[in-house]
């Protein structure tokens, strides 16, 4: 493996962090990334961190500071949820009121609140996961059964396409049904979920308040 340049990942970051609205926050995907790229991105002043892959997380967690926020971007199955319940700053990938079951248990026996985000499904791809926006408005409508889960916001994945037009419909929709859903949600509802290296400012335009970048901040992943 190459020799980790850390200046020319002090100029990514600092270009992307320049590129942010203030209100927007930015998570650092390190998905792959080794445990001393992380500490590197971590040396420049960065804490929140996205992964993808509970075994991944649940082996670089120990080896990094302990003020790191690790926010679980992937699909996340059921019986990987104890890896990450013990730390986990705040879940995306949230697409199944069972998942939402055995998240809200771990939490409790590890006596955490833990913040989610629910993932809604606005990409045309059969492999992106999420509940429909009608799924989304009927879970509000009811009372909210997991004592130990708080409902954060939302997140989505547009279509991964050149077709601005089509990406930038789809962002629109979940900026939408983040704002119709707001008065439904409870008061710590406030973050929106959309973003990537790739569609960050459509996302942003769209109303946006978290992008996930990887590929921007560490370079192409191998
Ligand atoms: C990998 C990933 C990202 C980051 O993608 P980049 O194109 O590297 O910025 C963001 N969100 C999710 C859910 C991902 O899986």
């Amino acid at each position: 493996m190459a020799a980790l340049d850390r200046s020319a990942l002090a100029e990514r970051y600092h270009t992307v962090k320049a590129s942010l609205p203030p209100h927007v926050t930015l998570v650092a995907v390190s998905k792959t990334r080794t445990v001393a790229e992380i500490q590197a991105l971590y040396d420049l002043g960065h804490r929140a961190f996205g992964e993808n892959y509970p075994q991944e997380l649940r082996e670089k967690q120990p080896l990094l500071p302990a003020d790191i926020e690790w926010h679980f971007i992937g699909h996340l199955q059921r019986s990987n949820v104890k890896y990450i319940a013990p730390f986990a700053h705040l879940v995306h990938g949230v697409d199944g009121v069972k998942l939402m079951d055995e998240l809200d248990k771990r939490a409790g026996q590890h006596q955490r609140v833990q913040d989610v985000l629910l993932q809604v499904h606005i990409a045309q791809e059969e492999t992106k996961h999420g509940f429909t926006p009608e799924e989304v408005g009927a879970l509000l409508e009811r009372p909210w059964r997991w004592g130990n889960l708080r409902l954060r916001g939302l997140m989505g994945m547009a279509t991964n396409t050149s077709n601005e037009q089509l990406v930038q419909a789809e962002f629109e929709g979940l900026g939408e049904l983040f704002r119709r859903s707001k008065p439904h949600a409870g008061a710590a509802f406030d973050t929106l979920s959309m973003g990537m290296s790739g569609d960050a400012p459509l996302a942003i335009a769209a109303g946006s308040n978290l992008v996930r970048i990887g590929t921007a901040i560490f370079g192409e992943r191998h």
